[in-house]
């Protein structure tokens, strides 16, 4: 960190660091500039396309005009959209009006964060936990308070870690399920758990959905929100990216109690106004109109789930959970640590520039035993990639 005494720059900034993804994804565009073929386990994003529906809503919206600012909470149809979906979907009775549409998941975890911590309040968060948590509480003022787990476990935590982890400071906790980086699922049963230790505490849950479409194996998700208990306490936050491949579109939204939805609305029309209009036409449509498309993904993920599952099935000394949902596979590979790849940043280091395979060290998600693998990506790369981590291992003996 900078020496923040003698800086002109604030504490706040320089109290954030730069997304480690961005950067391993900097060093591989590099060395691709350079010729070298470079295998990509590193992407957080579905490689298929926007369904065309969706693209042709948002043509429509162009060619309609629909180009001008909206009201800055989302348009009253796609916070319906919203508000329904919560309701038929996640069994969440939700009125319009506590719904918040933002320019992504991310910005609606900003806007929570914003609207329900102070400086100096903690934040609870389970690790691995997705990289831009704790850099979203700091920004808030708040204090993250890590949770730690491993792969014995499958990377959970227990309501008995949960309620030690509590105190008179605490303000929420952050839920991830499917999570990145583990593509590990939380039951019913223990997030009904969860709620008893957090309806008790009276702290928030922000309950990230991100990849509640991308699950596998007939697992069923389930928001924490719809415990009755959460009815005054659970914000959950969704969004257009993963489940309909639209990370560009930039289309976040969350369901809240009245008062935090309020205050984050607020906020955000001081600092953003209204998401992009013409995305807004484009999310109502994947929220209205689409359902097949977003099938044939899950079942391709699945199919490349089982398939570098599988071939990583015989590479000795290292452990992962299989993945209930999301595109990640989170391995522990710290019985390959030694000198010369002492931690989990050093050992991605080694892969890529000798191996030319780019994966994401785990110390970016709060646990440096482990590098994610992402399998957003054909299943040729999937076979050649793993290829070159077994090379890559092998030599490290
Ligand atoms: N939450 C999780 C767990 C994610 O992995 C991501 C993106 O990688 C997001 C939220 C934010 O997604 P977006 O801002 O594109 O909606």
């Amino acid at each position: 960190m900078a020496d923040i005494s003698s800086s002109r720059l604030s504490r706040r900034s320089l109290a954030v660091s730069e997304s480690a993804t961005l950067a391993v994804a900097a060093r591989m565009k590099q060395l691709q500039a350079e010729g070298i073929d470079i295998v990509s386990f590193s992407t957080g994003e579905p490689d298929f396309p926007t369904p065309d529906v969706i693209k042709r809503a948002a043509i429509a919206a162009i060619e309609n005009n629909f180009t001008r600012y909206t009201q800055s909470e989302g348009i009253p149809e796609l916070r319906k959209a919203a508000a329904r979906k919560f309701e038929t979907e996640n069994g969440i009775p939700t009125d319009p009006a506590q719904v918040l549409i933002s320019v992504g998941g991310k910005h609606s975890i900003f806007n929570a964060l914003m609207s329900i911590v102070d400086e100096g309040d903690e934040v609870i968060l389970p690790a691995p936990f997705w990289t831009s948590y704790p850099e979203l509480v700091r920004l808030a003022g708040g204090t993250p308070v890590v949770i730690r787990t491993g792969p014995e476990k499958r990377y959970k935590i227990t309501a008995g870690q949960l309620r030690a982890a509590i105190t008179n400071r605490t303000r929420a906790i952050i839920i991830n399920s499917p999570s990145n980086p583990t593509g590990v699922m939380y039951s019913r049963e223990e997030l009904e758990e969860f709620a008893a230790v957090i309806a008790e505490a009276g702290i928030f849950v922000i309950s990230d959905e991100l990849y509640e479409k991308i699950v596998y194996d007939n697992n069923r998700h389930f928001s924490i929100g719809s415990v009755p208990s959460l009815a005054d306490l659970a914000i959950t936050v969704n969004g257009v990216s993963k489940a309909f491949s639209m990370t560009g579109w930039r289309i976040g939204y969350m369901r809240g109690p009245k008062d935090v939805i309020a205050a984050a609305a607020r906020m955000q029309s001081q600092v953003t106004s209204n998401p992009a209009s013409i995305s807004q036409m484009a999310a109502l449509s994947a929220l209205t109109q689409i359902t097949s498309e977003v099938d044939i993904m899950v079942s391709s993920f699945e199919k490349r789930r089982n398939l570098i599952v599988e071939l990583l099935h015989d590479t000795p000394r290292i452990t992962f959970p299989r993945p209930d949902g999301a595109f990640y596979l989170f391995v522990d590979v710290s019985d390959y640590f030694s000198d010369r790849t002492p931690n989990s940043a050093a050992l991605a280091k080694h892969l890529l520039e000798e191996h030319h395979i780019a994966t994401v060290p785990g110390s970016a998600f709060g646990d440096d035993n482990a590098i994610r693998l992402s399998y957003a990506c054909s299943e040729r790369d999937i076979i050649e990639g793993v290829k070159r981590l077994n090379r890559g291992f092998g030599e490290l003996g």
